[in-house]
């Protein structure tokens, strides 16, 4: 029995095949490390979450074979060009429509996934993303983490939650498939604040999430508010038992690109335990099992009431 909507078994329905994520950096920054809104970047974040992504530069084509070679030695099959690092909408018109356009074209790419901010799709871009969608689906990833106004402010997002919620409706009426990441164990962040978030991000009729750890890195703002005992990161019983509460409460056909993030281990200063992902995960899904877990039990039951 599946405890949740997994992302392989979405991506084996929607395509008939496996797919591989190819991790690519379009060369972005973002609005709250530029000096736009802020020149810190958000307090958790080393660089763009893109540790492990192959730059592109002027060379899509290239780029690509590169990030293929690294995820499949056999080069066939299908591939979802993710452009994770940054902000891939924070940049000219012009530039976003080459670098996009070149890879959806590519007859390997089934899908290209875009990590953008909601508060970086702007007319001109989700026009152009409407327009690339025509061709293959375009999937846009937007960082919420959050929907509580003090911890957005302590993590210095950058943006309010309307600016989501304005985002969301656009996308969805653009017929773009969205989804939203959130993470776990934000400093003042109880299960209850969580279990909101989660179900504000169910009710908002995105397509998908993203669940992660926090992770404290270290040369980060947040590592400092750390070692000053500020906070206590969360024990690995307390992830599992607030990322169950989480999936409860999150609409059953939902799907759940990721149970835990992937932090780059030599720059992790906590949870250490965490950098096991192996375990972590064979630890969730054993809890799963046990628990007798099951997606939008929860949710559905609410909503019945
Ligand atoms: S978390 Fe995202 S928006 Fe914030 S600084 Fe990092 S890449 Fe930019």
């Amino acid at each position: 029995m599946e405890h949740y909507r997994s992302l392989n078994t979405y991506l084996k329905e929607r395509f008939g095949e496996k797919v591989y994520k190819l991790a690519l950096d379009g060369g972005f920054t973002c609005p709250t490390r530029d000096g736009t809104k802020d020149s810190r970047g958000c307090i958790f974040c080393l660089g763009g979450s893109g540790d492990f992504s192959i730059p592109v530069g002027e060379n899509v084509e290239e780029a690509i074979e590169t990030a293929k070679a690294v995820v499949s030695d056999k080069g066939a099959g299908k591939y979802i060009a993710y452009f994770q690092s940054y902000t891939g909408t924070y940049a000219p018109i012009e530039k976003l429509r080459r670098l996009y356009t070149q890879t959806i074209r590519r007859p390997d790419i089934a899908a290209v996934s875009i990590a953008t901010r909601p508060d970086c799709l702007g007319e001109d871009v989700l026009r152009l993303l409407s327009e690339l969608n025509e061709e293959k689906p375009v999937w846009v990833e937007l960082g919420l983490q959050t929907i509580h106004p003090d911890t957005a402010a302590y993590i210095r997002r950058g943006y309010a939650l309307p600016v989501y919620d304005q985002a969301v409706k656009r996308l969805r009426e653009q017929g773009i498939e969205t989804i939203v990441h959130m993470i776990l164990g934000l400093p003042g962040e109880t299960p209850e604040r969580m279990v909101q978030t989660a179900r504000y991000i169910g009710d908002s009729g995105v397509r998908g999430i993203k669940l992660q750890l926090l992770h404290v890195l270290k040369g980060t703002d947040l590592e400092k508010d750390y070692r000053a005992g500020k906070f206590e990161v969360l024990t690995l019983e307390g992830y599992i038992a607030v990322l169950e509460a989480c999936i409860r409460n999150l609409p059953r056909d939902m799907v759940i690109h990721r149970l835990t993030g992937d932090g780059a281990k030599r720059s992790l200063v906590a949870p250490l335990w965490s950098a096991d992902k192996k375990r972590v995960l064979n630890a969730v899904n054993r809890a799963f099992e046990r628990d007798g877990l099951v997606q939008g039990s929860d949710y559905h039951a609410a909503a019945d009431e």
